[in-house]
């Protein structure tokens, strides 16, 4: 399943390269194989509604006859695409417990399985990766298109038959799209390569940039990073909000990631965890 990712991210992703850390610019440490994101301007956001109020479903690369994929799905637009799978299919949807600081609900769906999930699929957690949410929420439609219509999937120069797509849905996944809604729609109004979320408790009303909070520096895993690495705790995480990095006052004290624990906490059968970002194109693991 990676290499779908890495095919709809082709397609999807495009950032200028004040959208990266240092460390994810060309010429850093780390020898980066797609270098078209770091020269692009970035890729448009959608403007209407694609899904019509979810009247209209999303369909992926992967089925064939897919969704206008020319601009990014803009904010509500996860909304009225899921609205539309619960339609077209007839899925489950759910909405996280922890409203966002601007007061945004993050929605999740419920696709496969047998009443147990065990693949959690994650989008959208740094605002400015543009195709991330995107990229989940057009996989899931492509599984449940080839479900209801007994085909494979194609990406590239990739086959997968149905009997793969069964497989897959078998182990049920839940999917959320869209993590961190504020800082995807301040990013995609103000085209500002914004990282993180939009909270204001730590920032300066002199200083925009010591709003939000890097969402993927705000778990409880590593939270004191200098007893982990006290060499490279600064480029790595940060107590400043005005860094890049900043990783908030304490472990889980952001609601996206209280709704990330949530999910974890809810299907505790979950195995296997995709986050996806979109800065980079490299697959990491644990
Ligand atoms: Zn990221």
């Amino acid at each position: 399943m990676k290499l779908l990712y890495a095919s709809n991210l082709l397609l999807l992703a495009g950032l200028g390269s004040s959208c990266l850390l240092p460390e994810e610019r060309a010429g850093g440490s780390i020898r980066r194989s797609l270098n078209r994101r770091q020269t692009s301007t970035g890729k448009a956001i959608g403007k209407g509604d694609r899904f019509s109020g979810g009247s209209s479903f999303p369909r992926g690369i992967g089925s064939g006859n897919a969704t206008d994929m020319s601009t990014i799905l803009a904010v509500a637009e996860v909304t009225t695409g899921l609205a539309g799978l619960v339609k077209e299919y007839g899925i489950q949807t759910f909405t996280t417990p922890y409203k966002t600081f601007e007061g945004r609900s993050i929605q999740g769906a419920k696709v496969g399985g047998s009443g147990d999930y065990y693949i959690y699929l994650n989008g959208g957690i740094h605002a400015r990766e543009r195709g991330s949410h995107d990229s989940v929420l057009y996989f899931i439609s492509d599984l449940l298109y080839a479900q209801k219509h007994g085909t494979g999937l194609t990406y590239g120069k990739k086959t997968y038959t149905n009997a793969d797509v069964t497989k897959a849905l078998s182990a049920g996944i839940i999917a959320v799209p869209l993590s961190n809604p504020d800082g995807t729609n301040y990013d995609q109004t103000s085209n500002s390569c914004w990282r993180k979320n939009r909270n204001t408790k730590s920032a300066s009303s002199r200083d925009s940039s010591t709003i939000g909070v890097d969402l993927n520096r705000n778990f409880d895993f590593a939270w004191d990073l200098k007893k982990w690495a006290s060499s490279v705790a600064s480029e790595v995480a940060s107590s400043s909000p005005s860094s890049e990095v900043f990783q908030g006052t304490a472990a889980f004290s952001e609601p996206e990631t209280q709704n990330m624990k949530y999910v974890l906490d809810t299907y505790p059968k979950i195995r296997w965890f995709i986050d996806l970002h979109s800065y980079a194109g490299d697959i990491l693991t644990s």
